[in-house]
């Protein structure tokens, strides 16, 4: 683990659900922004770490995406052992994975019956959608927290992360942030801050010149 993670607050996260819905796209948006039109099966599980930003420092998901192209949901090889929560997905252009949904489920519950799981419908960009949230029973049945989300169009990817941090962390009010929050435990300096402060009103004041030499 790098050495700047040390103290950041680290917790596994399964990412379940049928293949082909998004699984790794979801993934591959929050770690590189880029989008691949092409389908490529995942082999086994991938790992990828995700920091966030919040409002209380900084947090590390371990995202273990496991292979799902059976869609039997299935526990596989002890993957889920030691998962402190959990992200189920379906695509809501196709029922079949929607149906697929609570054996997902039963099988996080097994591994941990009290850690937090979300459920994601992915694909909400496509037109012809088949999985309406009025037809969600499972979901209002079992009171699941969901969010209707499109990795393709980065449309709420970091609701289901910012749910989670906030369970993990105790904290309902915990925001994401975009630039790293000083910890609690190191306050600034008042009068410090002021003279920051004054620099920069002071800087303020003066003429910039005509012609920027800079470019
Ligand atoms: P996985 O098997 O669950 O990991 O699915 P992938 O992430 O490999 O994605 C399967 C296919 O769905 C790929 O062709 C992606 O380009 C496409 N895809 C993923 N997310 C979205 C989305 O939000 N909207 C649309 N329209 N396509 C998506
Ligand atoms: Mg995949």
């Amino acid at each position: 683990m790098a050495e700047e993670n040390v103290d950041v607050p680290t917790y596994k996260c399964i990412l379940v659900g049928d293949g082909g819905i998004g699984k790794s796209t979801f993934v591959q948006r929050h770690l590189t922004g880029e989008f691949k039109e092409e389908y490529v099966a995942t082999l086994g599980v991938e790992v990828n770490p995700l920091v966030f930003n919040t409002s209380r420092g900084s947090i590390l998901f371990n995202v273990w995406e496991t292979a799902g192209q059976e869609g039997s949901g299935v526990l596989r090889n002890g993957q889920h052992q030691g998962a402190q929560c959990a992200i189920v997905m379906f695509d809501v252009t196709s029922r079949v994975t929607y149906k697929n949904v609570p054996n997902w489920h039963r099988d996080l519950v097994k591994v941990c019956e009290t850690m937090p799981i979300v459920l994601c419908g992915n694909k909400v960009d496509i037109k012809d959608r088949k999985v309406k949230p009025n037809n969600m029973h499972f979901v209002r049945k079992k009171n699941l927290q969901y969010y209707d989300i499109s990795a393709k169009m980065k449309d709420n990817i970091e609701k289901p992360f910012l749910w989670l941090a906030r369970k993990l962390i105790g904290d309902p009010n915990l925001e994401f942030v975009a630039t790293p929050a000083f910890p609690p435990e190191f306050p600034v300096d008042p009068v410090w801050q002021r003279l920051i402060e004054n620099d920069l009103q002071e800087a303020d004041k003066v003429a910039l010149p005509d012609d920027d030499e800079d470019l």
